[in-house]
């Protein structure tokens, strides 16, 4: 009979971390996530051969201050969160604390920082695979925090190699999550730029900062695809009494909004795209990325009664009270749990048709 016993903490902290880092995108998502955390408006992204050598990160953030730089890699240490409670009414991205941890375990991470009055004294960080401090160095750099991530999932063969077979796909992923956080992002400046093995560094594409979601459209998708959207300002109104909080049911619900606003641009009806692409359909839950199949499935149903040939390019932040929702249900934060769903998309669903039904079909003689 086999012995029952316990796994060690090196191999534990390997094993959830390749939870939270499931893939290129979490990567992204996690660095990205903690710049906009960190108070920046300027976030500069930056691969090599598509991630695969290397994934950049550096904002003009708050840094990270000295006293931190023992924790700042260690699991389940974060700025953002002490108690359960405070789930409820996070308005930061992050507050698990596990991913410069899982990085840490599952790449060769380093993190350099610098706080505004110490620029350009900056100091670069190198970590053990288990987010302990390895070493510190005095670099120049201005005032914010650069993570660099080299030879991603070196230590797990399979998931290396399923990368490398499938970096099509997976850079098409990363640049869809991308594109999303730099439309969303008005105040932010956000550039994305990738060199080849062999070659030059070329930026993907880029946005101003201190810009509307309409100039954000036109920075990434083009001049040509805003010219066929509408704006979109729907303001849904659920029953009072079935709002009530995900994370505490007991909660007195007369202090939760009962509006769900829903903001962004659609495809007029008659200026469709010729096929559906994920990336071209981007859904945000208070300007945080998210995928809701269900809300996509909606207006797409929708707008195929409107015109049956094409799809919509969609752009639409469902904003919404705190409490109507749950981020902590997967590892990597990409299931997000909403509250009262089905009353949702069914005042959608009336919403989009008053709101399609009071467009003109005719597409404007200057775009023609
Ligand atoms: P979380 O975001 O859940 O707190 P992370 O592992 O992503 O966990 O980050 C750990 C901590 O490191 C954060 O709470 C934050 O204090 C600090 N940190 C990470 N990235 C940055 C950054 N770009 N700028 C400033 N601080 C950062
Ligand atoms: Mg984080």
């Amino acid at each position: 009979m086999a012995t029952i016993k316990q796994i060690d903490g090196r191999t534990i902290h390997q094993i959830q971390s390749g939870q939270v880092i499931v893939d290129l995108c979490s990567v992204v998502k996690e660095l990205v996530e903690n710049s906009i955390d960190a108070g920046a408006n300027n976030i500069d992204v930056r691969f090599k051969n598509q991630g695969l050598d290397l994934i950049e990160v550096q904002d003009n953030g708050g840094g990270i201050a000295p006293a931190n730089y023992e924790s700042v890699a260690l699991k389940h240490h974060t700025s953002k969160l002490s108690t359960y409670a405070d789930i409820g009414s996070l308005d930061t991205f992050g507050f698990r604390g596990e991913a410069l941890a899982s990085l840490c375990a599952l790449s060769t991470m380093t993190v350099t920082t610098c706080l505004p009055e110490d620029a350009p004294k900056a100091t670069k960080l190198s970590f053990e695979p288990s987010g302990k401090l390895k070493g510190t160095n005095v670099v120049a750099a201005q005032k914010g925090t650069t993570v660099s991530v080299e030879k991603l999932f070196h230590n797990l063969p399979v998931r290396r190699k399923e990368l490398e077979r499938n970096i099509k796909r997976e850079w098409n992923k990363v640049i869809a999550l991308l594109n999303q956080y730099a439309c969303i992002q008005t105040n932010l400046k956000f550039s994305v730029s990738q060199q080849p093995t062999k070659g030059k560094r070329i930026v993907l594409f880029s946005t101003k900062g201190n810009a509307t979601t309409k100039d954000n459209i036109i920075n990434i998708f083009g001049a040509k695809t805003m010219t066929g959207l509408v704006p979109l300002d729907l303001t849904l109104e659920m029953q009072p009494s079935s709002v009530s909080s995900v994370l505490q049911p007991t909660v007195d619900t007369g202090s939760v909004s009962t509006q769900v606003r829903i903001v962004g641009h659609v495809s007029r009806p008659a200026q469709g795209e010729g096929r559906q692409t994920p990336d071209r359909q981007m859904f945000f839950i208070n300007g945080r990325p998210c995928g809701l199949p269900q809300f996509a499935k909606t207006f797409n149903e929708v707008y195929k009664s409107y015109n049956s040939t094409q799809s919509p390019f969609i752009m639409a932040d469902i904003q919404l009270d705190t409490h109507m929702y749950d981020v902590n249900v997967s590892p990597d934060k990409r299931t997000i749990l909403l509250h009262e769903q089905n009353q949702l998309l069914d005042s959608l669903r009336s919403a989009l048709n008053d709101l399609f039904d009071s467009q003109d079909y005719s597409v404007p003689t200057s775009q023609l």
